[in-house]
């Protein structure tokens, strides 16, 4: 078994996000903005993508590694064909005790049995508001509502739970929605978790105007439904978390831009194409795919991703600032959140 690598803070891998698609049929704002990710736009071609048997040698390897949760994320992982295979594959890894995806909730109410059966525990849809006006000019789509609240309804019923729903709060956009979420979700056994806006990539156009402080997240439902703090489940968890004192449940609030969490951060993300970053806001990551295709034996494949974390230093949120901002970021479509 080899040893666990620790990486220059002390930081284990914990959380491998596992991108099986940089493609997505939302075209999100604050993610994917239409004007870059366009029909111009050079998407991975298939044979650039990791097979399902070389994701599941992957997470085989990390596994051994000390990784114990898995995430498939995207673009919107849904899209990738026959997921629910590769579900089942990582499902079956040994030490893996959490297998979850996040997707946009669009193709969920039809392939949320199917994930249940194959192997997947949870899933975390991402939902921006309840207002159809707002919520389609954030996808920039003209998804409506209903139809995520069915998937997440749906994820529910085949007992992907307990569900996250996940919503990216934006000053001026869809932050005078935020009582009316926490409204909608109490007492549903779903978990609303509100996230500061952040930096991802380099093309969404970020300002620092435009992100709502936890604080004030937090004091604006605190004001409507009393809240209580409730401590970290585990090691590298992002969310703070809040329960209602009237017992309706709980709520997150991911915090990276005004309360960083990298001291606890134990996560490593592997994009479609087998690069593998050691932080959300990377601007270089290392290539699995020349050593998967190259004929590297999974004892390679584990020195080469133990020699990247054991020289990791990444600590984005709590050097950011004007100048790191307009840094070639990797962007969040390519790894996944
Ligand atoms: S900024 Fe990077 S190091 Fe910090 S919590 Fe996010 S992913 Fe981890």
């Amino acid at each position: 078994m080899p040893v666990e690598p620790i990486d220059t803070m002390g930081r284990p891998i914990r959380d491998l996000r596992i991108s099986v698609t940089d493609r997505c049929n939302f075209r999100c704002t604050y993610c994917m903005p239409k004007e870059i990710f366009n029909r111009e736009y050079r998407f991975l071609e298939r044979d650039l993508l990791l097979t399902f048997e070389e994701i599941e040698r992957v997470a085989g390897v990390f596994s051994g590694l000390g990784v114990r949760k898995l995430r498939l994320t995207g673009g919107e992982p849904l899209l990738r064909r026959d997921l629910d295979v590769l579900v089942g594959a990582l499902a079956g890894i040994a030490g893996v005790d959490d297998l979850t995806l996040t997707t946009n909730g669009s193709l969920l109410a039809r392939r949320a049995a199917a994930l249940a059966a194959a192997g997947l525990k949870r899933v975390t849809v991402s939902l921006d508001s309840l207002d159809d006006a707002v919520f389609a000019a954030m996808n920039d789509v003209g998804f409506p509502v209903q139809q995520v609240l069915d998937g997440i309804e749906a994820a529910s019923a085949a007992g992907l739970t307990p569900v996250k729903v996940n919503a990216v709060i934006q000053r001026g956009v869809n932050d005078d929605g935020i009582v009316a979420m926490a409204e909608h979700f109490r007492g549903t056994g779903h978990i609303l978790r509100f996230i500061e806006y952040m930096d991802v990539g380099h093309t969404n156009g970020w300002r620092l105007d435009d992100v709502v402080p936890a604080r004030e997240i937090r004091e604006r439902i605190n004001a409507r439904y009393p809240l209580q703090p409730i401590d970290a489940g585990y090691l590298g968890e992002v969310a703070q978390r809040w329960r209602y004192v009237d017992g309706a449940g709980e709520i997150g609030i991911i915090s990276s831009v005004t309360r960083p969490f990298c001291r606890t951060c134990t996560r490593a993300r592997i994009s479609a194409e087998g690069m593998l970053y050691t932080c959300l806001f990377a601007t270089a990551g290392t290539d699995l795919r020349v050593l998967l295709r190259g004929g590297a034996s999974d004892t390679d494949l584990a020195a080469a991703v133990a020699a990247v974390w054991t020289a990791r230093t990444d600590r984005y949120s709590e050097i950011r600032s004007e100048a790191t901002v307009p840094l070639p970021k990797v962007e969040m479509s390519y790894i996944g959140g």
